[in-house]
């Protein structure tokens, strides 16, 4: 399937410079949106996933659908101050600041075989965030997926050498 087809490029948003890669044509229709499931999961063919991590709040769409695929549990990786529990946090620098993300300390076991799933990868300064969270708690990165990756900016050599898989690559 063209997948490319059913992204939309919005310039300037959400501020002045950037093209945001709009996933919603994608998601709004039925064959696309179940195309995209299925070839995600497909990257996992033969390897064991115990928890698949979805990346706060569009990492969240696909995430539990690949988790229900794959005969896995489901971890929210979130925006610092929204999760209730006990938390461990990593920080990483975006253009202006820095921001902050948070894994409950109890989502993965020691040992455990984890997917982390994302909407887009860009500079990949939120993936290796999250890759540092999986490792605190002891968790194994099987493969860092998205429904796009954005070459150019080369965010694959910040997640030390982590299998990237993606629908879509410019
Ligand atoms: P980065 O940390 O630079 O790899 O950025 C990845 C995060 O920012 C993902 O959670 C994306 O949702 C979002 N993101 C970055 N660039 C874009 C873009 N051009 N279009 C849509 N989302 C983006």
């Amino acid at each position: 399937m063209d997948f490319k087809s059913f992204i939309r490029d919005v310039a300037d948003f959400p501020k002045e410079g950037i093209v945001f890669k709009d996933i919603t044509p994608l998601l709004k229709n039925p064959d696309a949106l179940n195309n995209a499931c299925d070839t995600l999961a497909g990257f996992l063919e033969g390897k064991q996933v115990d928890k698949v991590i979805g990346v706060d709040s569009r990492g969240f769409i696909f995430a539990p659908m690949l988790a229900s695929k794959l005969g896995a549990g489901f971890v929210p990786v979130r925006k610092k101050g929204k999760l209730p529990y006990a938390t461990e946090a990593a920080s990483y620098d975006l253009e202006y600041g820095t921001d902050t993300l948070e894994i409950h300390v109890d989502a993965i076991e020691k040992g455990e075989k984890v997917l982390i799933h994302d909407d887009v990868l860009a500079t990949g300064g939120t993936a290796a965030a999250v890759c540092e969270l999986v490792k605190r708690l002891g968790g194994e990165i099987v493969q860092c997926n998205f429904l796009i990756h954005l070459s150019f900016l080369q965010g694959e050599s910040k997640l030390n050498h982590v299998p990237v898989k993606s629908l879509i690559k410019y």
